[in-house]
């Protein structure tokens, strides 16, 4: 038996939430006719205390459509140099957009409002726009690393001074909120747009929804349409997100404590340079010289177990819904022989 920690978008929907799908009401959505479609967006926006929901095929179209709401061709906008917009959107800011942006050297995926409030460009004729500003939490690249609130705040702040959009790439906030003890609505108070994906911690097949006031989600409405995620009877794949929302968020618990254990393991190998701080879901580790993170993997997967080179010397394990008890503790025995 394979014991798959690539991604948390690996899990399989239970039957529990398979039978959810299957009894869904379902219309047209692009008529706007789609009950569940209608539900999901309706719920998410009022556990976060915002105003409207729109819902999309994937978190990198909500990520999309939002940063092309909030900006103009030639504007910049300010993230983490290890953001998922920037990395893992295949350069959508340039060609979706027509916005450059401009790059923070955080601290495992988040930066300050001190670095932001540097990273502003002045109103000069020479200089682009800037426009925008979008955080991740957690952070993916991080190590599923979590902002700290107070800090958020302050970027708002920062926000609010110069008039900046702000948007949050919440594809794992779910975990951040499990973790920190925080809840939806701080979040809804401080963002002018939210992104939250069903498909990762959540176990749903399919499906993200961007969270803004009625006004903006109209605008994201249009430009989802564009990109040609209107879809029609999707309230199916909706049925999952409400069946998550009721079941799935505080059990997020169990995978960061598997993924607690699991890192203690990995530590302790001769062969393990370090392991990032591990938050949440995410275990990150950087190897010594003599072994590279290909290697590696190959070689967890002799033992049926699948991770993820991230980068030439480093590699990813994400737990989830579908990684059990008895998983972590093979896994861990597994490290142990290793
Ligand atoms: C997975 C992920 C997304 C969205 O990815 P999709 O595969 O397009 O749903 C966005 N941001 C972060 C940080 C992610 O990890």
């Amino acid at each position: 038996m394979l014991i798959d920690f690539r991604s948390d978008t690996v899990t399989k929907p239970s039957p529990d939430m398979l039978e959810a799908m299957m009894k869904a009401k379902v219309g047209d959505d692009v008529f706007g006719e789609d009950p569940s479609i209608n539900e999901l967006e309706n719920r998410s926006a009022s556990l976060f205390g915002m105003e409207a929901g729109l819902f999309c095929p994937s978190g990198t179209m909500t990520n999309q459509v939002a940063i092309k709401c909030h900006t103009q061709p030639g504007d910049e906008v300010i993230c983490d140099e290890s953001a998922h917009i920037y990395q893992y959107e295949g350069g959508g800011i340039a060609s979706n957009s027509g916005a450059s942006v401009k790059l923070m050297q955080g601290d495992r995926g988040r930066f300050t409002a001190a670095q932001a409030k540097a990273a502003i460009n002045p109103d000069d004729v020479h200089r682009a726009n800037t426009s925008l500003i979008c955080l991740e939490n957690t952070s993916n690249r991080g190590g599923g690393s979590c902002y700290d609130f107070d800090e958020i705040k302050k970027i708002k702040a920062l926000c609010t001074e110069n008039k900046l959009a702000f948007h949050l790439d919440g594809a794992r906030l779910w975990n951040a909120l499990v973790a920190k003890n925080e809840t939806p609505k701080q979040y809804g108070e401080v963002f002018d747009s939210i992104s939250i994906c069903f498909s990762k911690s959540l176990g749903c097949p399919v499906g993200s929804v961007l969270l803004g006031t009625k006004e903006f989600i109209k605008k994201a409405r249009r430009i989802r349409k564009v990109f040609g995620g209107g879809m029609r009877q999707a309230g199916f794949i909706a049925a999952a997100g409400i069946y998550a929302l009721e079941n799935n968020i505080q059990r997020l618990e169990e995978d960061h404590l598997h993924a607690q254990q699991i890192s203690e393991a990995i530590a302790k190998k001769n062969f393990v340079k370090m392991v990032l701080p591990v938050e949440t879901n995410i275990i990150i580790f950087e190897l010594k010289e003599g072994m590279s993170a290909p290697e590696l993997v190959a070689k967890l997967k002799e033992h049926n177990i699948l991770g993820y080179a991230i980068a030439p010397n480093r590699v990813r394990l994400v737990t989830h819904l579908d990684i059990t008890k008895e998983m972590t503790a093979t896994t861990i025995e597994r490290f142990n022989q290793l």
